[in-house]
């Protein structure tokens, strides 16, 4: 078995590793058990169930949610040589007819259904003669309506699954689930004893900005400049900003459509395909636009207005990089923002109101706003609101890049731990608060009663910033300087390594935000050229898109980016070293191959290395 996924990870797609999570999921589906796997967008998932459906026998259903979605997929298994269909109604009744038939007689090993076809009375043909192993479902967090993007027809995902006499194994996978939508996913989709696993959040390829310009329109254009030929979405909060923002952008010479709910479906197709296939680099659009769009070289996402919650920030900015080359996530912000987000929860049309979720919205605003105007490292918020323990400095957001500064801490340390020292002495113990309450000599009813005020290090830190201060605390924590116990309420005293402060005063430095006034960031430099050889990577561009346009599927179908410059890096001659490369399996290779290997020898010949 730990033979053929690897073989199958080869063959079928081109890769010699797995990433992180995807080995433990696949051995949990093939050992029979239910899965919930929550990894960031662009970790992989979806090699997680096509492996095991390609070992399990019979047909793997995948429930996903949007049209687009699964018509890349299906394109994206066959370049793969993986018999693979969907149904959804983009499909005329004759199509969809053929296609339910072929997957009954077993023509198929993946099948893609769209929820709100789930209970139609023809799908019971699937269960009649047929072996479902596995149902999965994609993009989880559509089941509860504490995510943010909650599908009423999800809810009869349950029923579907019941409806087969042996039960297939159930795989739930999102990129973004708070705790509580992960209880949901759970309860609603019936996982039993599932294997839960979260890779954590963090994308590490994403640069993350928060602008507050005076002029939106005009960074907007700054940066497009200095990212010509690249593409990348722009979001913004209302139809009527993304018609301004696309006129403006056209009048500019900058090739860019539209997409939003109040375009006729014709152009929205066309629109969201012209930018899929690398015809339009960039799309002005609104939250509307973008699930279940896989496209991989997406270099940017600039929100040009706050969305409404770090769910939904992190879902659209998180379709930069997929292919994990670097990418920007770039918010521009303005204060108006967080008072059309509380006018449009207040008046969220479709729901009645129910004043619950309101201010469940409403709180999850101010997350949000937290974020666009915190100077802290912006990573680390995102990372925290998922639940992530992260480290408070990233080095690679517009905070860390520019409010962040090394600081000497070896005075502060010796000030915190002798504190907490003498509060020991006393015999007692307190949590965070009263130690920095202590050490910043609060006069609070509480502090006073207990004589607390008499510890000879009480105000020594009055000076210090209280954030700071705690920074700096929880540094010494993680150091284990100082430990912390106790679950419910827990205490800090001495940890393991106090001495080395106290007694043989270590110097320590720390990465901390400038105190001085925050000062706003430039917009990140382009990528450096390096010695990549552009020049072959343009070529090898052509010929992908040539294919592409044969074959009538979106360029990073034949290949993706990272495959064409592993390509350039490599300059693979023969069917052997084309087989290096990553994402070239056998199939590709067959049809490929030459064509680029062709290709790369008369470059190589043209410009001897
Ligand atoms: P997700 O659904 O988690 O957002 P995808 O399944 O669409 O991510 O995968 C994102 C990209 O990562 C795809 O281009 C895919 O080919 C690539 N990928 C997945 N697994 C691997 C791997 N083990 N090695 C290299 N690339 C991989
Ligand atoms: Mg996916």
């Amino acid at each position: 078995m730990d033979q053929k996924k690897h073989r199958i990870l080869k063959t079928y797609f081109g890769f010699t590793q797995f990433r992180r999570g995807q080995e433990e999921i696949i051995d949990a589906l093939l050992s029979g058990k239910d899965v919930l796997a929550v990894m960031p967008t662009g970790a992989g998932k979806s090699l997680c169930y096509q492996i095991p459906a390609l070992i399990l026998e019979g047909l793997t259903v995948v429930i996903s949610p949007l049209i687009s979605l699964m018509k890349d997929q299906v394109n994206a298994l066959s370049g793969a040589g993986i018999p693979a269909a969907y149904l959804n109604s983009s499909l005329s009744p004759r199509e969809y007819a053929e296609t339910l038939a072929g997957a009954v007689r077993g023509d198929y090993r993946i099948l893609y259904i769209a929820p709100e076809r789930l209970l139609r009375e023809d799908m019971r043909r699937l269960g009649e003669g047929l072996r479902i192993p596995m149902v999965v479902v994609d993009e989880a967090h559509c089941v509860s309506q504490w995510g943010h993007d909650f599908r009423p027809s999800y809810l009869a995902i349950a029923e579907f699954i019941r409806m087969f006499s042996k039960r297939p194994i159930t795989a739930a996978f999102t990129a973004t689930a708070t705790g509580k939508v992960r209880d949901d996913i759970v309860r609603i989709l019936n996982l039993e004893g599932p294997f839960l696993l979260t890779t954590g959040f963090n994308r590490e390829n994403l640069y993350f900005g928060v602008e507050r310009p005076p002029d939106k329109n005009r960074t907007l254009l700054a940066y497009l400049e200095n990212h010509r030929n690249k593409s990348g979405i722009v979001y913004c909060s209302t139809r009527k900003a993304v018609e301004e923002i696309c006129r403006l952008l056209n009048g500019r010479g900058f090739a860019a459509a539209r997409y939003h709910a109040g375009l006729d479906d014709r152009e929205r197709h066309k629109n969201q395909d012209d930018f899929i296939y690398d015809r339009t680099p960039l799309m002005v659009a609104t939250n509307a636009f973008g699930m279940g769009i896989d496209k991989s070289n997406v270099s940017f996402v600039i929100h040009y207005h706050m969305p409404k919650n770090i769910e939904s920030y992190y879902q659209e900015a998180g379709r930069a990089g997929r292919d994990g080359e670097p990418a920007d996530c770039i918010l521009l912000y303005s204060p108006q923002d967080v008072r059309i987000n509380k006018f449009l929860i207040a008046n969220n049309g479709d729901t009645e109101k129910d004043e619950t979720l309101v201010n469940h919205n409403l709180e999850l605003l101010k997350h949000m706003t937290y974020y666009a105007t915190t100077d802290d490292c912006l990573r680390a918020h995102i990372l925290g609101y998922f639940g992530e323990n992260a480290p408070h400095f990233c080095g690679n957001c517009s905070n860390c890049t520019t409010q962040f500064e090394n600081n000497d801490i070896t005075i502060p340390a010796q000030k915190i731990l002798s504190c907490v020292y003498r509060i020991e002495q006393r015999g007692r113990r307190f949590g965070k608060i009263m130690v920095i309450n202590i050490l910043k000599g609060s006069k609070s009813e509480k502090l006073l009663s207990q004589g607390l005020e008499s510890i000879s290090t009480y105000g020594i830190m009055a000076e210090t910033d209280v954030h700071r201060l705690r920074t700096i605390l929880d540094y010494l924590i993680e150091k284990e300087y100082l430990a912390q116990d106790g679950d419910e309420y827990p205490v800090v005293r001495l940890g393991p390594r106090w001495e080395e402060i106290l007694r043989q005063k270590k110097p320590l430095s720390l990465m901390l935000p400038k105190e001085r006034e925050r000062k706003k960031p430039a917009l990140a430099a382009d990528e450096p050229p390096g010695d990549f050889r552009e020049d072959l990577f343009i070529q090898l561009k052509e010929l992908r898109n040539r294919l592409a346009q044969k074959a009538r599927v979106p360029a990073y179908i034949i290949f993706s980016d990272a495959s064409l410059r592993d390509m350039c890096r490599k300059l693979p001659q023969t069917p052997e070293q084309f087989l290096t490369v990553s994402g070239v399996g056998s199939v590709k290779m067959e049809k490929y191959g030459s064509l680029f290997t062709d290709r790369i020898n008369a470059y190589t010949e043209a410009n001897p290395p």
